[in-house]
């Protein structure tokens, strides 16, 4: 059963307007009524917030009420969670990249225990913040855009094959997102007038679209701006023209992962079986640890090869290796390194 929230010592926090005269007649302003009170939940933890009305005490004056602004940024309406809770989460989830967990965790240490679930539409809370706050932020290059135009970068992905799309129009320039709309296709129609129309909609000139080859983008940029310039994208074609290297060097890499992996493990096996005392052990098993972390790296096309890293994280432990062995770390009874690949070395030395 919920437990109903122990309200008895939580702080009480009254929020006046800034003015203090009324604009029309100069006559002090009087407390009229309490607008709204809740709890409220902040960063600082639970406090009650009242917004407190006033208005004129001039005789002839209309009876307008006036508040505090600063009360009403506090939180969305009607809502307890405040906006610095609600974007912190988003901040941790978006930028941060934490898990639910890691969340709620984190939200304990400000001593706000918040279940998962209530996370996940905090979340959702946020998103719609980060939509609604676009527009905004779009007004506030207006001067740039109507000075210089708009450079677009249309783009669309397709996190599950045969789902929907999510495609997003962003100022180059700035790398301001100006629309972002999931489709259910990638018709040409559909693009026009769900990306590029609300983007002509702004009113600003758009000097050229960047996009990849796609032909349903080409077809839409064709109908909704007429001759208009459109490039492809360099980074899609650069992840094109890279994919043959991108190809063998994920080849090497798993070439070099099967070959290592199948002579670390008996190396791994011999180590279990020493003594835990000889300090040898300690420092072989990082080694094996740090080859193990190397086997894990995954590369990104079309520039982070993974093969090639891999190739230069095992030299940057073979000399290690050797380092450690010239100052006597390593077992004297292990012959020198004769061979260029560290795992065959590692597996060579090997006392039988
Ligand atoms: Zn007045």
């Amino acid at each position: 059963m919920r437990k109903s929230k122990n309200n008895e010592n939580v702080p009480k926090r009254y929020y006046r307007p800034t003015l203090t005269t009324c604009p029309h007649c100069g006559a002090p302003l009087r407390r009229r009524c309490t607008l709204w009170h809740k709890y409220l939940v902040t960063l600082d933890g639970r406090v009650h917030v009242f917004s407190l009305g006033y208005s004129c005490s001039g005789p002839d004056c209309s009876p307008v009420i006036y508040r505090s602004m600063e009360a009403e940024q506090l939180s969305p309406k009607r809502y307890s969670f405040g906006f610095d809770v609600i974007v912190q989460i988003g901040w941790w989830r978006f930028w941060d990249h934490r898990t639910l967990d890691e969340i709620a965790t984190l939200l304990k240490s400000h001593h706000l225990p918040v279940s998962r679930r209530h996370i996940l539409y905090l979340i959702g809370d946020f998103l719609a913040l980060l939509r609604a706050a676009q527009p905004a932020k779009i007004e506030t290059q207006r001067a740039y855009f109507k000075r210089h135009g708009l450079i677009l970068n249309l783009d669309g992905m397709e996190p599950e094959q045969g789902n929907e799309m999510l495609f997003v129009v962003r100022e180059a320039n700035l790398d301001l997102t100006l629309v972002a709309e999931t489709l259910y296709s990638s018709r040409a129609d559909l693009i026009s007038r769900q990306l590029l129309e609300p983007v002509k909609a702004l009113g600003f000139r758009i000097r050229a679209v960047i996009s990849d080859a796609d032909k349903n983008i080409r077809r839409a940029v064709e109908a909704s701006l007429p001759g208009c310039p459109h490039q492809a994208c360099q980074v899609h074609c650069l992840c094109e023209a890279g994919q043959p290297i991108f190809e063998a060097d994920r080849a090497m890499k798993t070439d070099l992962r099967r070959d290592i992996r199948a002579k670390l493990r008996p190396i791994s096996r011999v180590l279990s079986q020493w003594s835990l005392n000889d300090p040898q052990v300690a420092v072989l098993t990082d080694y094996c640890e740090a080859l193990r972390d190397a086997l894990r790296a995954d590369g990104v096309s079309p520039f982070k090869l993974a093969g090639l890293m891999l190739y230069d994280e095992l030299q940057r432990l073979e000399t290690s290796l050797r380092r450690c062995q010239k100052k006597g770390g390593i077992p004297s009874c292990w012959p020198c390194w004769t061979s260029q690949s560290f795992a065959t070395t590692m597996l060579n030395r090997m006392p039988n």
